[in-house]
């Protein structure tokens, strides 16, 4: 998402931020919604970034507006899938142009919160969320997973643990670094954590070059409302019953892990 809508947001200034007409479960908005539209008037966006999960936009003031779409949310810049369950939407302003970013939310799950500098750096940043996914060393994976016996694929989703891997990329990342899910992060040796290190690199860059992936509901969509076209690259998730794509012998099972899905090879990904 946050790469689809980058450019056409990036170094504009907000002229107006509007609550839309929707009858659904509203939004949480932090601190409100007042301060929100008082304190993004006027400013500029200077950075668009993705955190853990969330798009940060940093405004010249100094504030974070960090959005968090969760299960049903969208950044658009145009054409969404429906009018009723637009929530925000950001009137952006160059020259005398105008554009719209829209946060759209079927589910009204999730949230925007507004932060000062200090708090986002404090609170937010350091405080809440392990290191980003994207960003985590094979030395910090090997420290992270000496510290539990939670299975790997629970504490994966764990945002402070590490942060941005969803449910999704997870099962994937673990079938590509030929672990079990079940493996106790602590039992983990090296060479398997260099594994998952590299591998969480490879399925991100390729999620991130396919723009995300559009599950069976058609929740998720890049910017300009296209579909992700990720899931034609899983390798196992949501593939139970079919033969494994990797050895082509195994066919790809499903288990639950904390209330959540996993899709796995037992072949490839044996337990050790
Ligand atoms: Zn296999």
């Amino acid at each position: 998402m946050v790469r689809g809508i980058r450019p056409a947001i990036l170094g504009r200034t907000i002229a107006n931020v509007r609550k839309c007409r929707c009858r659904c479960k509203p939004l949480q908005i932090l601190p409100t919604f007042s301060r929100l539209s008082r304190l993004s008037k006027g400013q500029s966006i200077v950075d668009v970034r993705r955190f853990a999960k969330r798009i940060v936009l940093e405004y010249s003031s100094g504030d974070y507006c960090v959005i968090e779409p969760r299960m049903t949310g969208l950044m658009l810049l145009a054409d969404p899938p429906d009018v009723e369950h637009l929530r925000i939407e950001w009137n952006l302003s160059v020259d005398d142009e105008q554009t719209s970013l829209w946060f759209w939310d079927r589910r009204g799950l999730g949230t925007i919160t507004l932060w000062h500098r200090d708090e986002f750096e404090t609170t937010f940043y350091n405080g809440r969320f392990g290191t980003d996914a994207l960003a985590m060393s094979v030395d910090e994976w090997s420290e992270r997973c000496a510290t539990t016996s939670r299975e790997i694929k629970v504490a994966m989703l764990d945002q402070t643990f590490i942060a941005g891997i969803g449910n999704l990329y997870a099962s994937e990342i673990l079938h590509v670094a030929k672990i079990h899910p079940q493996t106790p992060a602590n039992r983990l040796s090296r060479q398997r954590i260099i594994r998952l290190q590299q591998a969480t690199l490879d399925v991100l860059h390729l999620a991130i070059r396919y723009e995300g992936s559009t599950l069976e509901d058609g929740t998720y969509r890049n910017a300009l409302n296209q579909s992700g076209q990720f899931q034609n690259q899983h390798r196992v998730y949501a593939r139970a019953g079919e033969k494994c794509p990797t050895c082509e012998r195994s066919i790809i099972q499903r288990i639950v892990q904390a209330q959540r899905s996993t899709f796995f090879c037992r072949r490839c990904q044996a337990l050790r």
